[in-house]
């Protein structure tokens, strides 16, 4: 059993001034009224151009993000890895739908895999598949319908940046996560990543599908990948998360009338992530596992099922992950016992991470769960800072 509770590990890494702000954060965002009106009026004011990027800069962006560039990432990766947690650098630009932004991003993600090849403390580079290719083509692609002549090209275009850099990856040793996204282009995505996965996991993981496991179908989809990659000879790569668009998912299936693909409840979700992480430990020859949550049940259970299994917690076949900001208990508490971690690090423009930036602070309007054992655990370090 790990603990977690070590609120010194935890926040070793931060400032006595960035505890207090992440603390105040935290308060803000527990606040549902002043979360909701104050994600809206940045929104607004930053289409109005109003001048609210140092306010964001010094705030949101500073607990969530590592910087607006690659190089303004590396003190706060070169401050996670002296206490042994990993970065991944995330380029979070999105919502683009101009083949040059596709470009850029590509571009992006390829020195993010140069980085990464150059530094032994960040194992992996990731990308979403609409930073590189038009949401709209996804979701023709993922309907089946007929694509025109301009997006026929737009496709083609598409699918060399990506296999540009599945190939780079692969010659350079650099294991690749792709995001998952919503239901009605997911699976567009999972057709193009087990293509890639088929090219270039031939001799380990080096793509990575992601699976959400509040999609009811997930866990039947992960043992047919299986079949199918044993079958055809190829490494399978999973990044295992409960899902990031729930409401969205609901919403849209309910206006448009069709069978939610959600899970019923919590419970239901909680059930599919530990049959999914449990599949994957019992098949480990043949899979890699990046078990990305901010849950301490599931991490310690993946604890649990290492120590079964007889697994190294160093085992290059198994990472923990989590997102800059948030959840540094499990983190550091986990990086100090001896495990892989790696933590998300975002970055880009501050206009353009908005949409990462809205996200993070919806998933922190509660003060049930996540965001109240942050506020607790971010105010207990600040009383112990203040006794020391
Ligand atoms: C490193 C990392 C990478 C990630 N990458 C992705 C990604 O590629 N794609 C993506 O979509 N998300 C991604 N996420 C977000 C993730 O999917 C979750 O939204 C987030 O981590 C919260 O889940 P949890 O396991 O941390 O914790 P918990 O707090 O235990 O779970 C909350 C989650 O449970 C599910 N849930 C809550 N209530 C219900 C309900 N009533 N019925 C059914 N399910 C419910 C929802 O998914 C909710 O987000 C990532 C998260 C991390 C940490």
């Amino acid at each position: 059993m790990i603990s977690f509770d070590n609120t010194k590990t935890a926040f070793k890494y931060k400032s006595d001034k960035e505890l207090k702000r992440a603390l105040w954060l935290f308060k803000l965002m527990a606040n549902p009224t002043i979360n909701s009106l104050g994600t809206k009026m940045l929104a607004t004011s930053l289409k109005l151009r109003l001048p609210v990027i140092g306010l964001i800069k010094g705030t949101a962006f500073a607990q969530f993000c590592g910087g607006e560039s690659i190089d303004e990432c590396n003190q706060t990766m070169d401050k996670l890895a002296e206490h042994g947690v990993q970065s991944l650098l995330d380029y979070s630009v999105e919502g683009k739908e101009a083949e040059e932004d596709f470009n850029r991003t590509a571009k992006m993600v390829s020195k993010t895999i140069d980085i990464s090849k150059a530094n032994p403390s960040v194992p992996f580079a990731v990308f979403k598949l609409t930073g590189v290719m038009a949401l709209s083509l996804l979701e023709k692609l993922n309907d089946g319908s007929p694509l025109t002549e301009q997006e026929e090209k737009q496709y083609h275009f598409a699918i060399k940046r990506i296999d540009k850099i599945c190939k780079k990856a692969c010659s350079l040793d650099v294991p690749v996560m792709i995001d998952a996204e919503e239901s009605w282009i997911q699976g567009a995505i999972d057709q193009i990543v087990e293509e890639m996965m088929m090219n270039y996991n031939k001799e380990s993981a080096i793509i990575y599908n992601t699976l959400q496991m509040y999609r009811h179908d997930r866990l039947d989809y992960l043992k047919k990948t299986h079949r199918h990659s044993q079958v055809n000879g190829y490494f399978l790569g999973m990044k295992i998360v409960r899902g990031a668009y729930m409401e969205k998912e609901r919403e849209r299936a309910l206006v448009n009338n069709y069978p939610s693909p959600i899970q019923p409840d919590k419970e239901a979700t909680d059930r599919d992530y530990d049959a999914a992480v449990e599949y994957i430990m019992e098949n480990l020859a043949g899979m890699s596992l990046c078990a990305g949550t901010h849950n301490e049940q599931s991490s310690d259970n993946l604890c649990g099922l290492m120590k079964v299994h007889k697994i190294e917690k160093n085992d290059p076949k198994i990472y923990f992950a989590q997102l800059l900001g948030m959840s540094d208990h499990i983190s550091f508490n986990l990086a100090a016992a001896g495990f892989n971690v790696v933590k998300y690090v975002p970055f880009g423009p501050i206009k353009d991470v908005m949409p990462y930036l809205i996200r993070r602070a919806e998933e922190n309007t509660s003060i049930a769960g996540q965001t109240g054992r942050e506020l607790k655990l971010l105010s207990e370090e600040v009383k112990r800072r203040k006794q020391a």
